[in-house]
């Protein structure tokens, strides 16, 4: 009977202890200068590769001065680079692994050698960063993952809008000009019930490829769609656009398309529309969709701009 009120003392005792302990190392985390506790802070403010390595290069320009920062990692298809500042004879260079898994190569570049206790500072600050650069890889698949059609390995619809806003932002503030090719495969019903969805499939993996072979390195492909894909080519002018297009359509014609084992011939349809002052991305999807009709109703596996040439 009387064990059990010294039994709650002591776990009061030992809960006000911890409390204490916590409001000094809250205090501390609050409002200390310390390098590492606000570098360890700040980096968990964004998920963003530039925002992070931002923070990372002002706070180590805190502790050891440097006339360049460098950082590069290859993953997923994308090829980043972060530089800030700008040469320095002599250098030094980490790759960057947490768990096995590389994470980039950071570069620290200056006119004068680097002290050892610099670079002992650099690498337990560079065991912090590398967490956070974990998390923003992470985050970065996610989004591509989000914004690419997996059947294909095209942009999917959400990012065609995405980049046309960019381009539409860009010629609204820059002047720039840009045009939309929008491509749908004709009878696709009929090549599915003849030969069957998977085949079906494979032409349509197949006109991807086309896509991509067809229009220049700064044009970018997507699947709009079911079997209708969008092509974006800033920077260019209806005409030239209708070029463009009429060398995919050829392409695509002259193809011969393999479903496993034997081929089959596929056309598409093709209407193609340029960025006029004030449209909207629904009004330009909305042009070029209506070439695209008219070119069906034409015949298909033919090209017609809006307005027309
Ligand atoms: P049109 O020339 O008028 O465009 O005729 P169409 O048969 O291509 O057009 P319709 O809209 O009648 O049919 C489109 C077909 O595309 C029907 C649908 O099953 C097929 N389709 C859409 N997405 C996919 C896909 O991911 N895989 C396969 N195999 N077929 C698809
Ligand atoms: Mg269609
Ligand atoms: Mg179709």
């Amino acid at each position: 009977m009387s064990k059990q009120p010294q039994q709650a003392d002591t776990v009061d005792l030992k809960k006000a202890r911890l409390m204490a302990n916590y409001e000094q190392i809250s205090q501390r985390w609050q409002e200390t200068n310390d390098v590492f506790i606000r570098l360890c802070r700040r980096l968990q403010t964004t998920l963003e590769m530039d925002p992070l390595l931002d923070i990372f290069a002002e706070e180590v320009a805190t502790v050891i001065s440097f006339d360049s920062l460098n950082y590069q990692h290859e993953s997923q298809g994308t090829h980043f680079v972060y530089t800030v500042g700008f040469g320095g004879r002599h250098r030094c260079e980490y790759g960057l692994t947490l768990e096995g898994e590389p994470f980039g190569t950071l570069t620290l570049n200056r006119r004068q050698r680097f002290a050892e206790q610099e670079l002992s500072l650099l690498e337990d600050l560079l065991g912090l960063l590398v967490m956070s650069l974990r998390n923003a890889w992470r985050y970065h698949s996610m989004q591509q993952a989000a914004l690419t059609d997996a059947a294909t390995g095209l942009g999917n619809r959400r990012l065609l809008y995405q980049e046309m806003e960019r381009e539409i932002h860009r010629a609204q503030r820059h002047g720039s000009h840009f045009s939309l090719i929008l491509c749908d495969l004709d009878h696709f019903k009929r090549i599915n019930d003849s030969y069957g969805h998977m085949a079906g499939d494979m032409v349509l993996l197949q006109i991807a490829g086309l896509m991509r072979q067809s229009v220049r390195s700064s044009d970018a492909c997507f699947r709009f769609g079911g079997e209708e894909f969008a092509v974006l080519l800033p920077q260019t002018p209806l005409r030239e656009t209708v070029q463009v297009a009429q060398r995919l359509s050829q392409n695509i014609d002259q193809h011969a398309f393999d479903i496993g084992g034997s081929t089959i011939k596929a056309t598409v349809s093709l209407g193609v529309t340029a960025y006029a002052a004030d449209q909207k991305a629904e009004d330009l999807i909305e042009r070029a969709d209506r070439a695209l009709y008219e070119a069906k109703r034409r015949g298909r596996n033919q090209v017609v701009s809006d307005p027309l040439e």
